[in-house]
């Protein structure tokens, strides 16, 4: 349906109502509730349709109505991460053009006017201006509008459930459940988890907010991820799905409760942002006994998400694939420049077309026309489909390193890295060298004290051809990782410097 990011909103409060949309700690917001402190914010913030309101806040109660306020109120919403340091935070501010910046402290004055006459939103009127994480450079603002939104939210919750939408009566938009709701990992009105995907973060508006008013979920907030207190509520609560980046699983595995808390009631791993080792795969699988585990694959650019794995319990999940193109969606990898496909099990870049791309960078018309052509956007993450279309992601493009002429995929040491048992995380980057280019140097973080630097490398090194082998191995006490999970390689690469 071709409707505004509101109509998620209403469709949500008038199915679910009196069922809490967000929880943290005593303090609970139904979906009634949301829905009417959303038009009380859209009214308090007295801006004209087209305006720019950041909001600057981690996730708390108060995030949900300033979101929905503001899509209410006709104007855009520009995600900003409260950590930003403040010139990081100016720039983006000024990059965007925002009218008004908002934060958790101003949400409750705002949410308490009358709701006044909200407009009527055209879906193709930019619904975010939504910045790239700034991983590999400079973080790009994206121009996203309503349409995207909306078509991205129901391509994954679609998938997801074996759902279709529908509109109801007074325009809201619903899911109604096609299949047989026990052979889906989630059941609609039913599912309960525990947020930590910051909603700044492109995963956490759309999987994190928008998906799941589609599904009617409730959301427990933590303000921090703490293992132990995670995994004790996911027992006390009965959660019935987990959702995030590689880093939250990791932390769980590696805490103790995880083998003596009851997680039974958990159907849905869903993992995205950073690859998820497939050592890691099977360690979930063995420890969630009837979850499912769902990789999806996206980017800001895509608005979220471009892939996903089956869910449906008979569903065929490829460990190591980031599943199949979502509804509409094309994937085509491509050698050099140009958009030709190379054939099945070969590598090259990602592309990807579909409804949920972007209309191009805010400000940017050259980097805009640089990774879009006829609708195909250039990922700059190299991958393969193989034979039944299924997607892997091998490394970015930005990531490869270069040994004398031959292409090394950091993501392969990785994933042999990750599957040592002495290992508790370890990112791969190159190290520039004047005669060869780039050699493989190793950050590790270790899980015990009994490994050494020498003995893993020597390890590592057997299992992979001469030009791939590790140069040095460093022991850290940990990993870079940004708000939304993914490894900060540029920061480790910094540490060659000194
Ligand atoms: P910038 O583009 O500014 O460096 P960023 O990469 O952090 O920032 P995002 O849009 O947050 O911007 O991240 C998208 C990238 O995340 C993808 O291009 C891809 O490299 C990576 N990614 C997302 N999902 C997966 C996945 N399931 N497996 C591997 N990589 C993934």
């Amino acid at each position: 349906p071709d409707v505004p990011v509101s109509a998620i909103l209403l469709g949500a409060a008038r199915r679910y109502g009196d069922r809490p949309a967000f929880a943290r700690g005593a303090e609970t917001l139904t979906f009634a509730d949301l829905a009417r402190q959303a038009a009380r914010f859209a009214g308090g913030l007295a801006v004209a349709p087209g305006d720019r309101v950041a909001l600057v806040m981690p996730n708390c109660l108060e995030y949900p109505v300033a979101y929905y306020g503001t899509l209410l109120a006709g104007a855009t919403f520009v995600p900003v991460n409260p950590l930003l340091p403040q010139g990081a935070r100016e720039k983006q501010l000024a990059d965007a053009d925002a009218a008004r910046v908002v934060t958790a402290a101003d949400v409750a004055a705002l949410a308490a006017a009358e709701p006044g006459e909200l407009p009527e939103v055209d879906t193709g009127t930019l619904a975010h201006l939504a910045y790239t994480g700034g991983t590999t450079g400079e973080s790009k603002g994206v121009a996203l509008p309503h349409r995207n939104v909306v078509t991205n939210s129901l391509q994954y919750t679609c998938w997801s459930t074996g759902s279709l939408p529908a509109l109801d009566d007074h325009g809201g938009l619903v899911l109604d459940q096609v299949g047989a709701p026990e052979e889906w990992p989630v059941r609609l009105g039913e599912s309960v988890v525990i947020n930590l995907t910051p909603w700044f973060h492109a995963m956490g508006t759309i999987a994190g907010l928008n998906a799941l008013l589609l599904m009617g979920t409730t959301t427990w907030l933590h303000d921090r991820l703490d293992p132990g207190a995670y995994l004790a509520d996911a027992e006390r609560l009965r959660i019935t799905s987990i959702g995030g980046a590689p880093a939250l699983y990791a932390a769980l595995l590696t805490h103790p409760d995880i083998h003596t808390r009851d997680l039974t009631s958990v159907r849905l791993l869903a993992s995205g942002a950073a690859p998820l080792p497939v050592e890691m795969i099977e360690r979930l699988l063995d420890l969630f006994p009837n979850a499912v585990i769902a990789e999806g694959y996206g980017l800001t650019e895509v608005t979220m998400g471009a892939t996903l794995s089956p869910a449906h319990r008979s569903g065929t999940r490829k460990v190591g694939s980031v599943g199949v193109p979502l509804f509409d969606t094309e994937v085509r990898v491509v050698d050099g420049d140009g958009l030709d496909p190379v054939p099945a099990g070969e590598r090259g870049e990602v592309c990807l077309r579909g409804p949920q791309v972007m209309t191009g960078y805010h400000n940017r018309p050259e980097a805009t026309a640089e990774v879009l052509t006829d609708g195909w956007l250039r990922t700059g993450d190299i991958g393969v489909l193989d034979d039944d279309g299924y997607l892997s992601i091998v490394d970015r493009k930005k990531d490869m390193l270069l040994y004398k002429g031959y292409n090394v995929y950091p993501r392969e040491l990785e994933e042999l890295l990750a599957a040592h048992p002495g290992v508790a995380a370890a990112a791969v980057v190159g190290r520039p060298d004047q005669a060869v280019g780039e050699l493989p140097v190793a950050f590790v973080v270790p899980s015990g004290p009994d490994l050494t630097e020498d003995a893993l490398m020597a390890s590592i090194n057997a299992q992979v051809v001469a030009y791939k082998r590790l140069r040095e191995v460093r022991f850290v006490d940990q990993i870079p990782i940004s708000a939304a999970g993914k490894v900060l390689k540029r920061e480790l690469r910094t540490r060659f410097a000194s």
